[in-house]
């Protein structure tokens, strides 16, 4: 009888125990935390956006660099897929106001539970708290348990051990070293959908720390978005700033001085800004920007904090100031922090079934592979796609090795 074992309990491993199940394989899953999905109940607290409704075209496209190596996987596990998943449980999904998909009761805790109850009667055996820390030199795996270290043989196995974000969910990228050990070809994890320090003045950043400055364009190599960002004690976050964080950090990883370039009134032109501007007569500049051009305080604070308050009596420079405003940033806020990381097993060191060619029955999925995108439900659905796709690379794996032996 095959031993197949899955390592890790969060989507990506879930989803290939369940395909693995459903084709009759019996699995055993070891999970180094108490319990199974914790990241992804994080993911739920502000709402789980499972995936996106926009064309697939477009969504495979925000895959950016990685959208090759993931199309594959993706076509076999589209977004409509996703949904139809998330239905067979009876829980219905909707489409946000910005084409986000989300379960209708929006957290992952109820997702999570009836979908632990179909795997437990599928016959999934699970194993909490046993922490893999790698392979002896008999090439048996060896995991860390309450009582003691233990050795499992194991004939396909699978590795979903998640990115390096949020560590106290478990997924604390700590297999990068055995896999390097082992030379397993891997790009360094980097923060991704992350904030970004910069040096705010004390009055600043005592009386603005919190507050959004909507609604805002930025503008990052060439690309402009609009949305909002969040002022915080260290620099800014938020969705805007998310967006821009893989062009961000490759700047910064090149040395370069690194910034947004900002539009405060992005539904008006210049002219317009520059004719409401000329209006102002006796009024405090501060008045007349919340007057006639809606600026909230923190905008208005926001102006002094990086313009030249001496030219603020000149249309021209105000205007510009406005319209282009630079907010420079020193670096991404710590690994820790981030929503996900980039970087992980190159697509390179794996087969199409996901299996790594130096070790032939081990696949990895999820979001340990080096791939990475923008907030929007693209991370889970492409976690989904290559646990998916890496369960079938074990099925595949499995035929021709009974057929072998
Ligand atoms: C705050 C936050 C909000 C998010 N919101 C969204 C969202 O709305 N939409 C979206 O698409 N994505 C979201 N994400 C990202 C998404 O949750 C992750 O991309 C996804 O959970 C990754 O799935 P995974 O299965 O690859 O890994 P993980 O979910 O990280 O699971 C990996 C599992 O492996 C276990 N493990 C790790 N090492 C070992 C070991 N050595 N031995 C045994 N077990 C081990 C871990 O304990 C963990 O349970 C969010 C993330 C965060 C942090």
């Amino acid at each position: 009888m095959p031993q197949i074992s899955i390592i890790g309990g969060g989507p990506a491993g879930l989803i290939a125990a369940e395909t693995l199940l459903a084709a009759g394989q019996p699995v055993t899953l070891y999970e180094a935390m108490p319990s199974v999905g914790r990241k992804f109940l994080i993911a739920g607290n502000g709402g789980l956006n499972l995936t996106h409704s926009e064309p697939y075209a477009d969504f495979v496209a925000r895959y950016g660099s990685a959208a090759g190596n993931l199309q594959p996987y993706l076509d076999q596990f589209t977004p409509d897929d996703l949904r139809a998943w998330v239905h067979s449980f009876g829980i219905e999904t909707f489409i946000g106001s910005s084409g986000r998909v989300f379960p209708t009761e929006m957290k992952a805790g109820p997702l999570l539970a009836v979908w632990k109850r179909r795997l437990a009667d599928a016959g999934l055996t699970l194993k909490t708290k046993h922490r893999w820390v790698g392979w002896n030199t008999e090439g048996d795996l060896e995991f860390d348990t309450p009582t003691g270290q233990i050795a499992v043989q194991s004939t396909a196995t699978l590795l979903a051990l998640g990115g390096g974000s949020w560590p106290q969910t478990g997924s604390d990228g700590s297999w990068i070293e055995t896999f390097q050990a082992s030379g397993v070809s891997i790009a360094e994890l980097q923060p991704a959908n992350c904030g970004f320090e910069r040096l705010w003045s004390d009055h600043f950043k005592q009386n603005f720390a919190g507050k959004p400055i909507k609604s805002v364009a930025a503008t990052v190599a060439g690309q402009r978005r609009q949305g909002e960002f969040i002022v915080t004690e260290y620099g800014i976050e938020g969705s805007l700033i998310y967006a821009f964080s893989t062009p961000l950090r490759e700047v910064l990883n090149n040395n370069d001085p690194a910034m947004l370039l900002l539009d405060l009134v992005p539904d008006y032109s210049e002219e317009k800004v520059h004719a409401q501007l000329s209006k102002r007569g006796s009024k405090s500049l501060s008045s007349h920007l919340k007057t006639a051009l809606g600026f909230s305080k923190v905008k208005i604070n926001l102006l002094y904090e990086l313009g030249d308050k001496t030219q603020f009596g000149n249309i021209d420079y105000l205007t510009d100031l406005i319209k282009n405003l630079q907010l420079s940033i020193t670096r991404p806020r710590p690994i820790d922090e981030a929503i996900s990381t980039a970087g992980g097993v190159t697509f390179d060191a794996l087969t199409q079934d996901l299996m790594l060619t130096t070790m032939p029955g081990t696949f990895c999925a999820g979001e340990m592979l080096d791939w990475e995108a923008p907030t929007g439900g693209y991370l889970l659905t492409a976690c989904f796609a290559t646990g998916k796709a890496a369960a079938n690379g074990m099925l595949n794996y499995l035929t021709k090795f009974s057929t072998d032996s």
